[in-house]
């Protein structure tokens, strides 16, 4: 949605509920990203109007204040960055306590951060978000080690006869969303592809179309 048009956020909303499965909301503070991009009055307004589960992405340092709020507003998916948190302990705490309050709890990582770091993490996070682009700006252009992160993942979980979906996040559109979807990727995040596109609606039959392909 951060690529929506937000004075005429109404009709986009009514577009993703005809076509896409999710909402996928940035949320940034300014302080874990450089950027700042919008909070609950935003959020609380697109979960009013939304037919499609909210996926709310925290790029926010200290996630376990606000990641309780955002399930208690509409959130049926919770996820924050592994970087924002202190160790694992604390992450696996604010998984449990994103699950415990009823919505499914995911674990994120920029580019920087080795896949590896996510591997304690499995079995215990709903699912796990690959950034394809660092967090905190739109329309960055796609990194494609991120097909190998994802594989890696993919890979692990199926050796441990774990199956936690991995959602991708960043430049992800019509040129790699077949390869994505073959490395293990099955929840796909795109804005500006999306939204920039001529038809939006054609658009996203046409990635639907591509995971087939
Ligand atoms: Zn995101």
């Amino acid at each position: 949605m951060l690529s929506a048009d937000f004075l005429h956020l109404e009709k986009d909303i009514e577009m993703v509920n005809s076509c896409a499965d999710i909402f996928h909301l940035d949320v940034m503070d300014g302080s874990f990203v450089p950027n700042i991009s919008y909070g609950f009055p935003v959020t609380d307004a697109i979960a009013k109007a939304a037919k499609k589960p909210l996926d709310v992405h925290l790029m926010i340092v200290d996630p376990e204040k606000y990641a309780l709020k955002f399930v208690k507003n509409g959130a049926s998916m919770v996820s924050f960055h592994l970087e924002a948190t202190e160790n694992d302990e604390k992450a696996s705490r604010i998984l449990k306590s994103i699950r415990q309050a009823g919505a499914k709890a995911g674990l994120v990582i920029n580019p920087d951060i080795p896949v590896e770091r996510l591997f304690p993490h499995v079995g215990n996070a709903d699912f796990f978000l690959i950034m394809s682009v660092f967090a905190g700006f739109g329309g960055q252009k796609f990194i494609p080690q991120t097909y190998e992160k994802i594989s890696r993942l993919k890979s692990y979980m199926q050796e441990r006869g774990v199956d936690t979906p991995i959602e991708v996040d960043g430049g992800v559109s019509l040129e790699n969303i077949n390869a994505l979807h073959k490395a293990g990727a099955e929840i796909f995040v795109a804005g500006s592809a999306i939204f920039k596109s001529e038809s939006p609606v054609n658009y996203v039959a046409q990635m639907r179309q591509a995971c087939i392909d």
